[in-house]
């Protein structure tokens, strides 16, 4: 069960409003490396999870990530809380709150829409969604997913940082900023105190192609490094030269039943192209100037047209 402690798990001290701000600071809110992105993330895996060491740690960093929305929600509603009075107390002059409510951003949805109140949105009003939380049920995968989830988290961070100079707003930010990359540690450490991480899953890589780095992108830019040289890997320069990498005949097919292969034949008969057809088309008959060349056969307007033009030409020379 939840329960809930009415102090922040950081102190949110706001200086000023500034709507256009909050607007900004929603993409930790509802964006897709927000803090409810976040929560429903782990505690979704955290749910299903078997081993109890894991699943207490991914209860304990989702609950935490709830207490984060909060934080961020409420630097939010601090920052919307002067035009959410003006606006529901009309007690500006229309101009005026106009003016306020139009600061940049999309603050004047928060104003219009939400009233004020951090909406389940990012920073330019896209609703949130599940299809942020990417978990697929397997530890080797959803703890990779997890760091770089919390890494993408750090540096939304920083950049909201880097664009506040509100004292209160920035300690507050690089509290949460913080607790993402302590959480990144924990995903890391857990992923590898799992042994053999390396492939997810139980299935093994097959041998001739798990240190193989096929150098797709030829010319000039092209680089070694430990990505793909060393003992650890075998390079594939001549690509063409090598298709199709298992040794067969490169094709695809399929054994297909008397039936099947009945049908397929009709249909390929049918849609056949004939290769040595010219026929005319509707670019050919509403062709005007800049149509570029247009097709030989059938031309009757464009021929006539020819013709006419050369009997002028013969007419002016006489
Ligand atoms: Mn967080
Ligand atoms: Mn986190």
């Amino acid at each position: 069960m939840f329960m809930h402690n009415k102090r922040l798990q950081y102190t949110v001290r706001v200086s000023e409003p500034n709507p256009v701000l909050g607007s900004l600071m929603l993409e930790q809110f509802g964006g897709p490396d927000g803090e409810l992105a976040a929560a429903m993330r782990y505690f979704t895996q955290g749910l299903a999870e078997d081993d109890p060491g894991r699943k207490d740690m991914l209860l304990d960093i989702a609950t935490e990530e709830l207490s984060h929305l909060e934080v961020i929600g409420s630097i939010v509603a601090m920052l919307n809380k002067g035009v959410k009075g003006a606006l529901s107390e009309a007690s500006m002059e229309e101009a005026d709150l106009y003016m306020t409510i139009n600061a940049g951003g999309d603050s004047h949805t928060q104003s219009i829409l939400y009233g004020g109140g951090p909406a389940l949105t990012n920073s330019s009003g896209v609703p949130w969604t599940a299809a942020y939380i990417d978990s697929r049920g397997d530890p080797a995968c959803d703890l990779r997913s997890n760091i770089a989830a919390e890494s993408r988290a750090k540096i939304v961070y920083e950049r909201l940082i880097n664009i506040t100079d509100d004292p209160g707003i920035k300690e507050a930010l690089g509290f949460l900023m913080t607790r993402e990359v302590s959480h990144q540690k924990s995903f890391e450490k857990a992923l590898y105190s799992i042994q053999d991480n390396f492939p997810a899953g139980k299935l093994p890589g097959l041998t001739p192609y798990a240190s193989l780095y096929v150098n797709t992108s030829q010319g000039e830019g092209d680089a070694t490094g430990p990505w793909n040289e060393g003992e650890q890997w075998e390079r594939l320069d001549d690509v063409e030269g090598n298709l199709p990498l298992d040794g067969g005949d490169g094709q695809a097919s399929v054994q297909l039943g008397e039936r099947d292969m009945q049908d397929y034949a009709a249909m390929m008969g049918r849609l056949a192209s004939d290769p040595n057809s010219s026929p005319a088309t509707g670019a050919d008959l509403g062709a005007g100037p800049g149509a570029g060349k247009l097709s030989d056969e059938d031309m009757g307007g464009a021929a006539d047209m020819a013709e006419a033009k050369a009997m002028s030409r013969k007419q002016s020379a006489l």
